[in-house]
Formats: C-alpha cells, sequence, structure tokens
C-alpha cells in the first residue's frame, strides 16, 4: 500500500497566506493534503518532480460568470489552465436560476449578452444546486438580484411593491437555504439599477440573518465611483455581512488616477471594522452587453420593448444627447468609439472584432445609429469590449494588498461553441498575466503576494473553510507552474489562446486536472455551499 496518492517533490512551497516561499515537498491522499516538509519520506502512486516549479494553492478566481458555459464547457480550460481551482459564479446580479414558470425566455433574452449559448429551463435554485453538472472547477453559486427583480417584476423602473419584496425575499431565502454563498447585484444596469439603497437593505437584513455575502458591482464605476464604493461600505457596517466590491475600477477619462483613492477609502472602512474586500482583473478594457452602454431606461419593458424602441430616432436623439453629457452609462466617458469594440454578436458574428467607429464609418452614419441599428439585427445580444481604464490605476490596484485578483471572466475553450466571437482575453490570462507582466517583468509586488491575492486572500474573504492554503488538512487544490515560463498569450485580437508553461500541472480535490499543460479530462470540482455559521465547504 502506498502512502499517498500524489507526492510532489522539490518545489517552491508558497502556501497562500502570503509567507515567502520555502523548497519543500508536499503529499495528498484521500483528496487532502496530509503532509508539507523539506523532505518527505513514504511511497506514492504518483510523483510528480516539482523542481524550478512554484507550488501553490489552486487559484480561486471569486469573480466569474462560468455559470454562462459551465454547463456547455464542464471541462472549464480557460480556467483550470490558468491554475483555477474554484470559481464563484452568479455575478453582477445574474443568476441562471432561479427561473420561475412562464420566465424562461424572458431570463434568456435579459441575459443574451451574456449567455447566449445557454439553454435555460424552469428552475428552483435547490434544484439548480441539485443538478449542477459535473465540472472541473470548484464551484461557489451566488443568487442574482437582477434575476430575482426579473422574475418577479420584469423590467420596471419603480420600487418593488410589499409583496414583490416578500416574494423577491423568500426566493433569496430559498437559494441560501440551497447553499448559495449569498447574494450579487448588479447596481449599474437594468432592473438592479431601478433598485434605491432601502431594497437593497431589505436583502441585507436577509444574508445577515443567513451570515451569508453580498457581491455587488457598484451603482456606478465612473463619475460616481467614489458614491457607489460608499453604498457598498455602508451595507457591510450596517448590517455587518462580508461585502465584496467586484471588478474594481475607475472608468471612464474623468475618472483616471481616482485608484488610490478607492483603495484608501476601502481600507479606512477595513480598519474601522468593516468586512469589506474588493478584486480586479489586470486589463484597462471591460466588457459588457452592449445595451448595458445606453442609459437604462432604453432597456425598460424588456428586449421586445428595447428594440422597438431603438428604431425610433426620437430615441436616438436622447440616447446620443445623454452619451454626449454623461458618457456611457456605468463607463463614461471615452476617447472616441474607437474604444468599444464588438466581441460578441451571435446574429452579426462578421462583426467581431471591429469597432463601433469603424462600423459606422462603413455604414456612413454616426455611432448611436450605428449602435441601435446593430442591437436590433441582433437581437439585443450584442457583446462589447470598452477600453475605458487607465494602465497606472490597473498598477495600482495590482500592487495594493487591499484588492484580490478575479477574472471577470468565463471559462471557455480553443474549441466547440465557446470558442466563438473574440471574448475579452481576461478569460484566458488573468492569473498569469499577473504574475508574468507584474511579478515578473514590472516588479511591481513579490510572487508571494500575488499568490495571496488569488488564494489565500479570496478564501478569507469567501469564508472557505479548507481550502485558499497549502496546509495539512485542507482539501488538495494545487496548481504547480515556472514561474519563468507561465505566461498570458491572450490578447484582444486573438483571445482564444491559453497561457504558455509547458509544465503547468493543476489537482483539484486530489485528483490531477491539468497534468504538464494537457487537461486529463478529469471533472470532480465540488459545488461549495454556505454553512449556517457562514463557512463555506
Ligand atoms: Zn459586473
Amino acid at each position: 500500500m502506498p502512502d499517498y496518492d500524489i507526492l510532489i517533490r522539490g518545489g517552491t512551497l508558497i502556501d497562500g497566506s502570503g509567507a515567502a516561499g520555502m523548497r519543500g515537498d508536499l503529499a495528498i491522499a484521500g483528496g487532502r493534503i496530509v503532509a508539507l516538509g523539506p523532505s518527505l519520506d513514504g511511497r506514492a502512486e504518483k510523483i510528480i518532480d516539482a523542481e524550478g516549479l512554484a507550488v501553490t494553492p489552486g487559484f480561486i478566481d471569486i469573480k466569474t460568470h462560468s455559470d454562462f458555459v459551465l454547463p456547455i464547457n464542464p471541462k472549464a480550460e480557460s480556467k483550470v489552465r490558468q491554475g483555477v481551482t474554484t470559481e464563484i459564479i452568479g455575478h453582477c446580479g445574474f443568476s441562471v436560476a432561479p427561473v420561475l414558470p412562464g420566465k424562461t425566455q424572458l431570463l434568456a433574452d435579459y441575459l443574451s449578452g451574456g449567455a447566449p449559448w445557454l439553454p435555460f429551463r424552469e428552475m428552483s435554485f435547490s434544484e439548480y444546486l441539485a443538478t449542477f453538472p459535473a465540472v472541473s472547477v470548484n464551484t461557489g453559486v451566488l443568487v442574482g438580484h437582477n434575476t430575482l427583480r426579473l422574475m418577479t417584476m420584469g423590467l420596471e423602473d419603480r420600487s418593488p411593491t410589499r409583496v414583490e419584496l416578500e416574494q423577491m425575499l423568500a426566493l433569496l431565502e430559498d437559494g441560501l437555504a440551497a447553499g448559495a454563498l449569498g447574494m450579487s447585484s448588479g447596481l449599474f444596469t437594468p432592473p438592479g439599477s431601478f433598485a434605491k439603497p432601502d431594497e437593497m437593505r431589505a436583502f441585507a437584513a436577509v444574508l445577515a440573518r443567513r451570515r451569508a455575502a453580498y457581491f455587488t458591482h457598484i451603482r456606478d464605476e465612473a463619475n460616481k465611483v467614489m458614491e457607489a464604493v460608499e453604498e457598498a461600505i455602508e451595507v457591510a457596517r450596517d448590517f455587518s455581512i462580508h461585502v465584496e466590491i467586484v471588478h474594481l475600477k475607475c472608468s471612464g477619462v474623468d475618472n483616471w488616477g481616482k485608484a488610490e483613492a478607492v483603495l484608501e477609502r476601502i481600507a479606512a472602512a477595513r480598519a474601522q471594522g468593516c468586512d469589506i474586500d474588493c478584486d480586479a482583473y489586470p486589463y484597462a478594457a471591460g466588457a459588457n452587453p452592449l445595451k448595458n452602454l445606453l442609459p437604462p431606461w432604453v432597456q425598460i419593458g424588456g428586449n421586445a420593448t428595447m428594440l422597438a424602441r431603438l428604431a425610433q430616432p426620437e430615441t436616438r436623439a436622447r440616447i446620443r444627447a445623454e452619451i454626449e453629457r454623461a458618457g456611457l452609462n456605468n463607463w463614461g466617458r471615452i476617447p472616441s468609439w474607437e474604444a468599444v469594440q464588438i466581441s460578441i454578436s451571435p446574429r452579426r458574428s462578421d462583426t467581431a472584432g471591429q469597432t463601433v467607429a469603424a462600423l459606422a464609418a462603413a455604414a456612413g452614419c454616426d455611432p448611436i445609429d450605428q449602435i441601435c441599428d446593430h442591437l436590433i439585427a441582433d437581437d439585443g445580444a450584442t457583446r462589447v469590449l470598452i477600453t475605458s481604464i487607465c494602465e497606472d490605476d490597473i498598477r495600482t490596484i495590482v500592487r495594493s494588498t487591499t484588492a484580490l485578483v478575479g477574472s471577470d471572466g468565463n471559462c471557455v475553450a480553443t474549441y466547440g461553441v465557446v470558442s466563438q466571437g473574440l471574448p475579452h482575453p481576461r478569460f484566458y490570462g488573468t492569473f498569469p498575466r499577473v504574475i508574468s507582466r507584474y511579478v515578473g517583468d514590472e516588479r511591481l509586488i513579490p510572487l508571494d503576494q500575488a499568490v495571496y491575492k488569488m488564494t489565500g486572500g479570496p478564501a478569507r474573504a469567501l469564508k472557505l473553510s479548507d481550502r485558499g492554503l497549502l496546509k495539512e488538512g485542507y482539501r488538495a487544490d494545487v496548481t504547480m507552474f515556472d514561474p519563468a515560463d507561465f505566461r498570458d498569450q491572450a490578447t484582444y485580437a486573438d483571445p482564444h489562446r491559453y497561457p504558455s508553461g509547458g509544465r503547468t500541472s493543476v489537482i483539484v480535490n486530489g485528483t490531477v486536472v491539468v497534468e504538464n499543460a494537457i487537461h486529463t479530462g478529469a471533472t470532480r470540482g465540488m459545488v461549495l455551499r454556505r454553512e449556517p455559521d457562514g463557512s463555506v465547504s
């Protein structure tokens, strides 16, 4: 009988706590880390030579939308090949459950700009979790506020009635009882943008009672970013719940340089006892459904109503005037329409990679007309990249110990349905990009700090009880890579490229999922659930 299932020999063990790495061995048995030390004896079924490799906890991607693709891409290639072993899904208010009777098409239309290929069906949140497919990564799931609002109120610009609010609260309770980690909000886009702070406080009270967490795409990441951060801090302070500000950014040319002050404000709130965190991806472009760049009133009434509205010249004139005055909804003022590029357009796939400026010039119309025509031709499903963040702010955020790393990306692959279009390169490159560019090339932070922001940090924020560290008794989620050869290769023009690194290996729950950059096909990820005490396992 061997003593261990797997023995990893001679790597640099970086334990995820932020402590400096130490050369040593690590042993795995029964899906858990059972021993660590400078030199382990004992026989193992499998020995991995990690000489020259960093051996770290599996990366925890605290911010993803992989719920849109995991059922059709269970091998989660673009994530596990970055070293990711856990994904938190259901963010920005967008969850794919619950779906109430008769509301399937409504949700499919609503999420078409993010999940154009996912089949939707009626289901409760507990049914969603109970039937979650076998996938290569562990997944923790959030209940989306926008989805709850859509189910009970549609796309209405008003506050809920008492009955509607109670129905939404009951749906949240259902999701939390099933094991959801908490609730996500997307206060930047309809219908979340129609919710006043009081409505969100009603949800926060439920989250507090259930010891669950609140993850928020804040109300404004552009001209009112500081006020929006303040709204999130107030929820953390007043309800004593964990709040995660996701994909932190200061978008739009008028807001470049604000990252330092925003991070200082979050750090000050933490110093005063608020349980608050933030995460970010290391790219200057964001991604969103095209419709979300327009003023929120455009979407009132749902997809068909929106498309009919977009055909009217008076609507276009109003959109034009509002964008000229205040910039894009949530994204602020951009230097030019060159900054907006079609990413995925299911019915106009020929336009992927082209900018709004170029398409408008080719059509001989102005950019607002081009956007409206494009949305109509694409049934509202178009997704775009928006280059609106400045590199100095990215560096400030990467350097900061306050901000964790989250990709805001989907797990996709270089083949099949999920290989379509030009997705954001963060889907393939977030984690190796931080390591190769900001640890390696620019020497902004040491490797052990970067690893902390990908492992121990998010595990603490998520209250994971046995993941995120290399520690005896913890689940054996382990990533191994050569720090000199672990570089993102995905670009905006050519995003479907896995990172470099022929020696990258990844273990999930004690099973090898990636071995020397080859996916083994294993789908042994677990659905993580929140326990009554608020911990997650
Ligand atoms: Zn978001």
